[in-house]
């Protein structure tokens, strides 16, 4: 029998691990935490039983994931549940930018921006399906919907303020900056358009939701239908060296290109090692769990019906923090994305005590303590928050990379989205999955797609060594 060995299990190691299990191959998976999950994990970081996601908290790309929906992740535990609204962006004036799952009733709060945003969105939403069979493999591949991806192509190649010039009111402009910002580049570079481009257009056909009972869900899920096919996960085991690994016909490597050069070491070969060793990371996250007695008193109404909220206040404001957290320096008024998933998964909160998830984008290895500016950037828009915080849970960013060592000082998506990484990950090849070695595979988010919590990465490479194994 085929044998595979994976090692890490976050949803990248995980989607490998299902695919090459569906596909009969003897599946074991290592991971060095005593949880699974990577990025799909769950605690309680604050008080008994209200429930926390360490990582990862909203799922617009996992509800539009190709893979998780070939698969029936509900009769493995999964539910999606949607917020009312799906993310806001509050400005100081009491207003904002909102965006709903249904672009018609998002075009009709943005007032004289709303035909804009239908016109530019629409087209992308409706052809979402045909946009993710291209957008989530490697560049360098037949496109099989090539206007379709065409037409992204040419609007995510686009910085992002260019993009914002199709808005002319604060509200629309800042509802686009906030989901831009999650590239966590300047948005003046070209291709800063992309992630934003995609989260809205795939949130108006997805929408923006959360795992009922927290984000674990969706690795629990995983982790049910890779033993239902015989696979196994082994936890608490670093792996530190390629010798370590069981002798197996496939490994898949769901880590960082840095920490593959470390553990291959001479294995690797210089072509290869040279960019993985060269991989360039981005700026820091600082992550902050809040228990909020009667959650958050936001000034703007639709703030408080909203899953995600991001703050930063209007388009330019959030353009120079995330120019600043580039250059190294801590902006006074960072930009922060924040979500209140009990609003539609009432099973994380304790009574009137609501779990609160956020994370401030901050320079990389940024050592110092954001915990305050995060809550002045909440009080700015929701006077009186400060008294209801019942406990709070930091993880810093120069603990990031010790809680995941894949977080490479703090960089929460595994790798720069600068305009090469973007396009060429983790280095130029047709194969990008392949590492050289023979059937040594890398599928973490440092490869194509990229970040986020699809398994896109894991689907892709195992399908490359299985293809690899049948010639
Ligand atoms: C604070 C935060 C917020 C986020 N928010 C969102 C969000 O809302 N929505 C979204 O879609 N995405 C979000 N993300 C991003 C998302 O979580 C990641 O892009 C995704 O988890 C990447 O998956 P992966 O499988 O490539 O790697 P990871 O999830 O990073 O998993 C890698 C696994 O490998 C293990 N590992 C590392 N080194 C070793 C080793 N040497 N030996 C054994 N095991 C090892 C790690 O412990 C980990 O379990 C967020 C991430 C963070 C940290």
């Amino acid at each position: 029998m085929t044998t595979a060995t994976v090692v890490g299990s976050g949803p990248n190691g995980l989607a490998a691990a299902v695919t090459l299990a569906m596909a009969g191959v003897d599946v074991t998976v290592l991971e060095m935490a005593d949880k699974v999950g990577g990025g799909t994990r769950t605690s309680e970081l604050t008080l008994p039983g209200v429930l926390h996601d360490d990582c990862s908290a909203v799922h617009p790309v996992g509800a539009a994931s190709p893979f998780f929906n070939s698969l029936d992740l509900e009769a493995h535990g999964l539910t999606w549940k949607h917020p009312e609204i799906a993310a806001v962006q509050p400005l100081d004036n009491g207003r904002a930018g909102v965006i709903h799952r249904s672009i018609t009733d998002t075009a009709a709060g943005l007032g004289i921006d709303g035909p804009a945003w239908q016109r530019f969105f629409g087209p992308l939403a409706d052809r979402f399906d045909d946009l993710t069979t291209d957008f989530f493999r490697p560049l360098l591949h037949v496109p099989r919907h090539p206007i379709t991806l065409t037409k992204f192509g040419l609007n995510a190649l686009a910085p992002a303020t260019l993009t914002a010039r199709r808005f002319t009111t604060p509200e629309a402009r800042a509802a686009f900056s906030g989901v831009a910002a999650h590239a966590l580049y300047p948005l003046t570079r070209p291709t800063t358009s992309a992630v934003g481009v995609m989260m809205i257009a795939a949130g108006h056909k997805y929408g923006w939701p959360v795992a009922e009972g927290g984000s674990r869900a969706i690795s629990d899920a995983l982790v049910s239908i890779l033993t239902e096919h015989g696979g196994k996960v082994e936890t608490g085991v670093r792996v530190t060296r390629l010798q370590q690994i069981p002798a197996s016909d496939i490994v898949m490597l769901d880590l960082s290109p840095t920490s593959i050069a470390d553990i291959a070491g001479d294995a690797l070969p210089k072509r290869v090692a040279r960019p993985y060793r060269r991989w360039r990371y981005g700026p820091g996250a600082f992550k902050l769990d809040l228990a909020v007695e009667d959650g958050i008193p936001w000034t703007n109404e639709s703030a408080r019906r909203a899953g995600t909220v991001h703050l930063g206040g209007t388009f330019e404001e959030v353009a120079a923090a995330e120019r600043d957290v580039h250059r190294g320096v801590m902006p006074r008024r960072p930009f922060i994305l924040l979500s209140q998933q009990y609003l539609a998964d009432p099973t994380r909160s304790q009574g009137n005590i609501h779990p609160i998830w956020t994370y401030a984008h901050v320079p990389n290895g940024y050592t110092g303590d954001a915990s305050e500016v995060i809550i002045d950037q909440i009080e700015r828009f929701a006077p009186g928050v400060r008294k209801r915080i019942r406990a709070r849970f930091v993880r810093s960013t120069t603990q990031m990379p010790t809680y995941n060592p894949n977080y490479v000082g703090g960089d929460i998506i595994t790798g720069s989205n600068d305009p090469g990484q973007v396009a060429l990950r983790p280095r130029v090849s047709i194969n990008p999955y392949w590492t050289g070695i023979d059937g040594v595979y890398i599928c973490s988010a440092a490869t194509p797609p990229g970040g986020g919590v699809h398994g896109m990465g894991g689907y892709n490479a195992a399908q490359v060594a299985l293809r690899r194994l049948s010639t």
